[in-house]
């Protein structure tokens, strides 16, 4: 079944349904297509006005990626302390016992993460966001030993 949005000789708006995209052109020309307003059959397909865009748009796998990242993201942020780039230090002294452990996130360079990953400090890298400046560290999350 097809929609469409119709019109009669004199402008009455209306819609009505059809069995396929022929179905129209098929029961306007029998004259079977009236204006229920004033009963004309010289009726004709309105322009269709743009879709308009709902909030109930179903959102595309980039934007669920994007939303589940930026819950990661809060999360971390919201639970975590934050120790900027001092976080490769941060998170090797409370691996070897020196400071009490507790849940950090911060940055590091690649270098840095691979020495914590390569000494046995649980690392966990944090979902990229945009910060300028800092593209060369990864944002990174002390996990509890
Ligand atoms: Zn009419």
């Amino acid at each position: 079944m097809i929609k469409y949005a119709l019109k009669c000789e004199v402008d009455h708006g209306f819609e009505a349904w059809f069995p396929s995209s022929d179905g129209f052109d098929e029961q306007s020309r029998q004259g079977l297509v009236q204006c229920p307003m004033c009963g004309s059959s010289k009726v004709s397909k309105a322009i269709m006005a743009p879709m308009v865009r709902t909030s109930k748009e179903i959102p595309s796998p980039q934007q669920v990626m994007a939303e589940m990242l930026h819950k990661v993201r809060q999360h971390v942020e919201s639970t975590h302390d934050y120790v900027g780039s001092g976080f490769a230090a941060e998170a090797r002294d409370m691996h070897e016992g020196l400071t009490p452990e507790r849940p950090i996130y911060g940055e590091a360079t690649p270098d840095e993460v691979k020495a914590l990953v390569d000494d046995g400090v649980p690392v966990a890298a944090l979902p990229v966001m945009e910060r300028k400046g800092e593209a060369a560290k990864t944002g990174v999350q002390k996990k509890l030993n």
